[in-house]
């Protein structure tokens, strides 16, 4: 998703967004690929991350116009996010 480049979905991270009512959404890793919900995937690697970030490829995929909160993801990725 973030760079573009497709590859089968078992090599990609699925990220899903929880709602609980409250702003900023925030998306988890779903590894195991088992969370309900509209998924958005990605490399594993914090690359793909950082792109999918900057071009908002999370609110595109997700269909959400909201703020989205993706620092349970950038852990999951060892990434340094603010
Ligand atoms: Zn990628």
């Amino acid at each position: 998703m973030g760079c573009r480049a497709s590859d089968s979905w078992s090599a990609l991270l699925r990220v899903v967004a929880v709602t609980d009512g409250c702003a900023p959404i925030a998306l988890r890793p779903d590894p195991r690929h088992r969370m309900p919900g509209r998924g958005a995937w990605l490399h594993p690697t914090p690359g793909c991350f950082e792109l999918a970030v900057r071009r908002k490829a999370f609110g595109r995929a997700l269909r959400m116009q909201a703020a989205l909160d993706v620092g349970a993801v950038a852990r999951h990725l060892g990434v340094q996010h603010p």
